[in-house]
């Protein structure tokens, strides 16, 4: 008899219909764990709703932290943000928390669920970048009635996610990575993103790369999803298109994923705390289910993890235990549909069973090995590599209720010997010297001093001098010096500039 493997596991049954979905899944792991030997060993902590009533701002106490320090494993189910206690998301404070910057969202058609897609063969996974872009929260007003968030993309978080990407590919023996992003409008951000999936896709032949527009990639995903094998995307587009994929085979009730950082996982379903149906024992639990196949394969457990998939799709396959979601979707009598509980029994009494239908999760290709590739250079190595910057001029974002014309002229003569005033824009589109073919006035310019001699390299002195000047005219929102390397303009031109 092989020896008993125990793993330790932080276990957050989280708000509304979480612990019905928490404790189904605990159940189905434990009897599948038996069969072979394997034990858990749940560290059940809070986070969410009760922990922010508590008077905890963070809706992550410091025993949780602690818990997942630990085991460097968790399994949750969806936390609250109640309106009124500071607006924090323990669910963002998690990621950040731990640094999981890999969301991981598969969507795989399943057998006996009915969607519009049946028969199609899609088997896909949304890659998203999890801790940057506008997630970041950076947002000010820059007027009373002008507001700005900053999407910030790095080099290292992409080529990180993107990394990410192609390792699972070749991990799961998948055969294509679409880089997905908005490169054709955000030149820098979404751009970065874009070239440094195209820097990195030859290291990983022989899977093969592309990049699709993120929105032809919502068109392509509705009019043909089969297509996508791998999708990577920023932040927020990730957030979007995985939503839209997991609507293809069957909703949020069938939704699971995982968050990865360099030394913790935590796994979850996409959906929410479902107020509604909270203590009713009638949510589906799939997707958390499903999630933790995604956890135990995490922890080596790969075995167990197929025993546990393939019991749930033999389970929806044989059409037996359909959850409320799945009835109401087919039109049928909700009050015969399958329990929280009567589901996690149905699984449990269909491990063993693999489905015919769809292909058993062991037929799938296990962990190999990965080659190490070239990590992201940090630090001074860096700072080397690409060089000094040279500050070229500077943007002034500007409060005005001035006309363009007037603003033109009384900010190009503020401008000293060194600067010129290159232009006026307004939300990007260049409104002075030339004026914008139809202009509706949003009380906020940006101004662009540049300085005369293009080979110059402007001290802050200079920069400050010059935001004395224009400050007694308008003040400032916020300020962007204008930077040049060797290689990289460090700013983009105005439409029409
Ligand atoms: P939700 O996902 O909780 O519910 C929306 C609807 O989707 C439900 O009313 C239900 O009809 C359906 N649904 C969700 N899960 C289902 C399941 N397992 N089986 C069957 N049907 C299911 O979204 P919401 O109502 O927008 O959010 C409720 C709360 O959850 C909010 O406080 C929100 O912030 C939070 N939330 C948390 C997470 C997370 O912890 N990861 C994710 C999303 C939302």
């Amino acid at each position: 008899m092989s020896p008993l493997r125990r793993h330790p596991v932080t276990l957050i049954p989280g708000d509304g219909v979480g612990p019905e979905v928490a404790l189904a899944t605990k159940r189905i792991l434990d009897a599948a764990g038996a069969r072979v030997d394997v034990a858990f060993d749940w560290e059940e902590a809070a986070a969410g709703a009760s922990v922010f009533l508590k008077g905890d701002s963070s809706g992550v106490p410091q025993e949780t932290r602690a818990s997942i320090e630990r085991t460097r494993v968790a399994l949750k189910g969806p936390l609250e943000t109640p309106v009124g206690f500071g607006e924090k998301s323990a669910n963002v404070t998690l990621r950040k928390l731990f640094e999981t910057y890999a969301n991981i969202r598969p969507v795989r058609e399943l057998p006996g669920i009915p969607t519009r897609y049946k028969g199609e063969g899609i088997d896909m996974v949304v890659v998203r970048e999890n801790v940057e872009d506008l997630y970041a929260g950076i947002e000010h007003l820059q007027t009373h009635d002008v507001a700005q968030a900053l999407k910030l993309i790095t080099r290292k978080g992409s080529e990180k996610i993107i990394r990410f990407a192609y390792e699972l590919a070749l991990r799961e023996g998948r055969k294509k990575v679409t880089t997905a992003s908005k490169a054709n409008i955000l030149k820098f951000t979404e751009g970065m993103f874009k070239r440094i999936g195209e820097e990195l896709a030859p290291e990983y032949a022989p899977i093969e790369a592309n990049h699709l527009i993120i929105d032809n990639v919502a068109h392509q995903m509705v009019k043909d999803p089969a297509q996508f094998d791998v999708i990577v995307a920023t932040n927020l587009h990730g957030d979007i298109i995985s939503d839209l994929a997991s609507g293809l085979v069957g909703g949020l009730g069938f939704a699971s994923s995982a968050n990865y950082g360099d030394g913790v996982a935590i796994f979850e379903a996409v959906h929410g705390s479902a107020p509604k149906y909270a203590g009713k024992n009638v949510i589906n639990p799939t997707a958390l289910i499903l999630s933790a196949t995604m956890m135990l394969r995490h922890l080596g457990e790969h075995d167990l993890a197929d025993d546990v998939e393939d019991a749930v799709l033999a389970t929806l396959e044989a059409g037996k235990a359909l959850p409320q979601d799945v009835v109401r979707q087919q039109g049928g009598d909700v009050e015969a549909a399958t329990s929280t509980s009567g589901f996690a029994d149905a699984v449990i009494e269909s491990l063993g069973t693999r489905p015919t239908g769809v292909p058993s999760a062991a037929s799938r290709p296990r962990v190999k090995a990965i080659t190490p590739h070239k990590r992201w250079v940090d630090g001074e190595a860096r700072l080397a590599e690409v060089g000094p910057a040279r500050v070229v001029g500077l943007d002034y974002f500007m409060e005005t209720l001035l006309s363009p014309a007037e603003a033109g002229t009384k900010l190009a003569a503020l401008a000293g010997p060194r600067l010129e005033l290159r232009m006026l824009s307004a939300r990007g589109v260049v409104v002075w010297p030339k004026a914008a073919p139809a202009f509706d006035h949003p009380g906020f310019f940006r101004a662009r001093y540049v300085a005369r001699d293009p080979n110059d390299d402007l001290p802050d002195s200079e920069l400050l001098a010059l935001i004395e000047r224009v400050a007694h005219l308008a003040p400032w929102g916020h300020l962007e010096k204008l930077r040049v390397w060797v290689d990289t303009e460090g700013f983009t031109r105005a439409q029409g500039e």
